[in-house]
């Protein structure tokens, strides 16, 4: 299929881009990496009146170690953030999700700004916002704003932008004191959409869990943390029965759909056995064992 026609501006800043978006008056959209954005336009399940790139604005694609943050520009790719140094080194969880987001010729493609935006249920960059705590700065005719990620996502491919505004970086609290952690997902063949997915990192103390973090995908409209999950871990112990007990919590705190790919009750089952799994690996790696 081919596009309804529309009108293509690239303009070289920001400011440029919002003023493009503020004259389409609701009716334009940005592209990044238009891996997600082309397929709507040639299913012409998105018409807008004018596409806006933002490829051509120059210092959206970076990765910075500002204190306790990594600073994501909005237009760095996935495979930026899957090779980077300073991800492996300070998130170690999207690290590990990266090679898990589609095939390698999108992940050149496609922007950490057009996941996030795009919302799909399924996607793990939205995940790993939620899950890390990241705050989404986004700017508009009205100036800069600092979304929580746990806000921007509304409804499944539904955030809460408005249509001038333009998401310019994401700040990603670094975990310090999480000193386990585990990243498990299932997709049917390697690369696809997630059928479900789970993050999970465990602070310890005298080995017994202080703090925890969970959050899931692919098994409610959004991405969840999952704070009941977490708080059974809180005071637990490793082993077979903690790791049973959270992934029954874990189980039934989700909503999942019946849908072509699957039903509803193999995802809930699924995400208990992979809560059960990541468990058992982000405890390992707490205590310095091998997972
Ligand atoms: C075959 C295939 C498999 C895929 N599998 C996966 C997968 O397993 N996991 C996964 O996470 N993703 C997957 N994707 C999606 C891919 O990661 C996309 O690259 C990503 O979702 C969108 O990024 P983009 O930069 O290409 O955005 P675009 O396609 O350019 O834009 C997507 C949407 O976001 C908006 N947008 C883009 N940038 C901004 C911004 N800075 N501010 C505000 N709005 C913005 C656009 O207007 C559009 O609505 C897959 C895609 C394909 C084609």
């Amino acid at each position: 299929m081919k596009p309804a026609a529309f009108d293509y501006v690239a303009p070289r800043d920001l400011k440029s881009a919002i003023d493009a978006l503020v004259g389409a008056g609701g009716d334009g959209k940005v592209m990044a990496g238009g891996q997600s954005l082309t397929p709507l336009l040639n299913f012409r399940m998105a018409r807008p009146s004018l596409i806006v790139d933002l490829l051509r604005i120059p210092g959206l694609s970076f990765i910075e170690l500002r204190e306790n943050t990594v600073v994501i520009g909005a237009l760095t790719r996935h495979a930026d953030l899957e090779f980077s140094d300073v991800i492996a080194a300070h998130l170690p969880v999207m690290a590990a999700a990266m090679p898990h987001v589609a095939h390698l010729a999108i992940r050149n493609r496609g922007t950490i700004g057009g996941s996030l935006s795009h919302a799909d249920p399924a996607a793990e960059l939205p995940m790993l916002a939620v899950f890390y705590g990241a705050t989404i700065k986004v700017e508009g005719p009205a100036g800069r704003r600092e979304i929580p990620a746990e806000e921007f996502f509304v409804s499944a491919l539904s955030n809460c932008l408005e249509p001038e505004e333009i998401v310019f970086e994401i700040e990603f609290p670094v975990l310090t004191s999480h000193t386990g952690w585990a990243f498990e997902e299932v997709a049917r063949r390697f690369g696809d959409f997630a059928l479900g997915c789970i993050a999970v990192s465990l602070e310890l103390t005298d080995n017994t869990v202080s703090d925890a973090r969970v959050a899931v995908m692919g098994v409610d409209d959004t991405p969840r943390r999952l704070r009941e999950a977490e708080e059974i871990l809180r005071g637990a112990e490793g082993g077979a029965r903690t790791a049973l007990r959270f992934a029954q919590i874990v189980r039934a705190s989700v909503s999942p759909a019946d849908d072509i790919h699957v039903s509803s009750d193999y995802r809930r089952n699924l995400i208990g056995a992979l809560a059960e799994r990541a468990f058992n690996t982000a405890f390992a790696r707490a205590v310095g064992a091998k997972p």
